[in-house]
């Protein structure tokens, strides 16, 4: 199951500082295309072994202050309803203020798996002050220090607890497609399309979270499970807060699958925000496709418009750039049916193990033309390699000198990997190992 963190409370009591520090990795996204920076809400982390994703629900919040409340109280309800866990931040220099107290009957209401966190103790002699937050009836308070990092460790050990275990192998082999993006690039359609063209769909049932709607297809040689995060607000008026909330669904949708389809609006190109999502199943190692809808949009299509498009997307995308890239209308059907061959075989690359014998023959030869370069004056030998049971691609490299191989070394094998093996849309891990 996708685990889902989401930081609420009011504003100023230190969301985004603690976000921080949960999910580290780039602090922003830069929006190329408007030329503005904006703050990045949310991200995956790890945690003892246990992984999991968080959303920093204040990043939402925008507008004057007297839309202030009415936002949070929204954006509280939304994170009740889709988030696994809730953690509440208050204020331990301010101390309880009437909207703490609003969100805590909301969380205590909900009965919302929740934790009290008490942020901005920056040193013992604020830990008494904190005491008062018991009262919100939503348990003890945990005092940390988002700006000196003071009780976050402890703060994450607790998280990690109550983050469940890798689920084991679901019995349902069908593979699970997740179609996600932006609103309004075309996903809804894009699924009509496909449900439409043909008969023999099986089940139309709601999915392990409300409103989420999982559909087995099965028809022109496929049966999969199309993971469907669009069309949801269109029958629910109470999700006002659209931006937040597709973020949400998106995020669970991408920890819920197999291989994403990354749908963009041929008329856009490619978003900070397309990007985003994009990092975000890279990830979470999922399989990634990505779907340029409206394409008939584009017009004057010269012979060569495809691969400029094409290419400029791989340059966005970079590192990861091995990734299929198609040109679909959900309008015209075109090539809506081979968006799902994508899909399926994105799903078989990730699934693709290379025998031992196989990868050797290949892989000592690519090292031997080009051996790592050594450092300061160490000679690394790289004796075999292995793909590794998981669920994921991972080559581990067994060398005398794993230290001494360097990042660029890595993407060197990585390279060769996939111009030998087809690992399309898939992440794949290279690891050294000692022997
Ligand atoms: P948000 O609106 O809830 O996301 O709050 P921010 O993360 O933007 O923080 C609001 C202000 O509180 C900023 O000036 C932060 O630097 C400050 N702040 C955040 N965490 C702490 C903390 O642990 N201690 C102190 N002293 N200040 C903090
Ligand atoms: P969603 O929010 O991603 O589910 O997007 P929708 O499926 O609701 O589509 C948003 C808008 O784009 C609607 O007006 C659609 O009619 C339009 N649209 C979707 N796919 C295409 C397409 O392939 N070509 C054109 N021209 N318009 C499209």
């Amino acid at each position: 199951m996708p685990f889902l963190i989401a930081i609420v409370g009011r504003p100023n009591v230190g969301k985004s500082t603690l976000f921080n520090r949960l999910a580290g990795g780039r602090p922003a996204i830069v929006d190329a295309v408007a030329g503005v920076t904006r703050d990045r809400h949310y991200g995956h982390s790890e945690w003892n072994g246990k992984q999991f994703s968080v959303v920093d629900t204040g990043g939402y919040v925008q507008g004057s202050d007297d839309i202030f409340e009415d936002e949070i109280r929204r954006q509280v309800k939304i994170a009740i309803d889709e988030a696994s866990l809730l953690l509440f931040v208050v204020d331990a220099f301010e101390g309880i203020t009437p909207m703490d107290e609003e969100v805590a009957d909301m969380i205590r209401r909900a009965k919302k798996k929740t934790i009290l966190v008490a942020n901005k103790v920056d040193n013992p002699d604020r830990i008494a002050m904190a005491a008062e937050f018991y009262s919100l009836g939503v348990g003890e308070p945990y005092c940390i220090s988002s700006i000196n990092g003071a009780g976050t460790g402890e703060l994450l050990d607790e998280v990690a607890k109550l983050v469940p275990d890798e689920e084991p192998v679901v019995e349902d082999p069908a593979p699970r497609i997740a179609i996600v993006g932006r609103p309004n690039v075309g996903k809804s359609s894009l699924i009509n399309a496909i449900l439409g063209v043909d008969k023999h769909i099986v089940t139309n049932i709601a999915g392990t979270t409300r409103d989420s709607i999982n559909t087995r297809f099965k028809g022109f040689g496929h049966d999969m499970w199309l993971i469907d995060t669009a069309g949801l607000r269109r029958k629910t008026k109470v999700h006002e807060d659209l931006e937040f909330y597709s973020v949400m669904r998106t995020i669970r949708a991408i920890e819920d699958c197999d291989v994403c389809l990354l749908m963009i609006d041929a008329k856009d190109g490619i978003e900070a925000q397309d990007l985003a999502i994009f990092d975000l199943a890279q990830k979470n190692r999922k399989g990634i496709a990505i779907l340029v809808n409206k394409w008939d949009l584009v017009e004057n299509k010269e012979n060569n418009t495809i691969k400029e498009y094409e290419e400029r997307i791989r340059e966005r995308i970079a590192p990861f750039r091995d990734v299929p890239i198609l040109f679909v209308s959900a309008h015209t059907k075109q090539r809506v049916l081979k968006a799902l061959d994508v899909a399926q075989e994105v799903y078989e690359n990730r699934s693709r193990h290379i025998a031992t014998s196989k990868l050797n023959e290949v892989m000592l030869d690519v090292i031997a033309a080009y051996e790592p370069p050594s450092i300061k004056g160490k000679y690394v030998k790289i004796k075999y390699v292995q793909q590794l049971h998981s669920a994921t691609p991972i080559f581990a490299f067994f060398c005398n000198l794993p230290q001494y191989v360097s990042d660029s070394y890595k993407r060197y094998l990585e390279n060769k990997l996939r111009e030998h093996f087809n690992f399309s849309g898939v992440p794949i891990t290279v690891t050294m190992r000692k022997k």
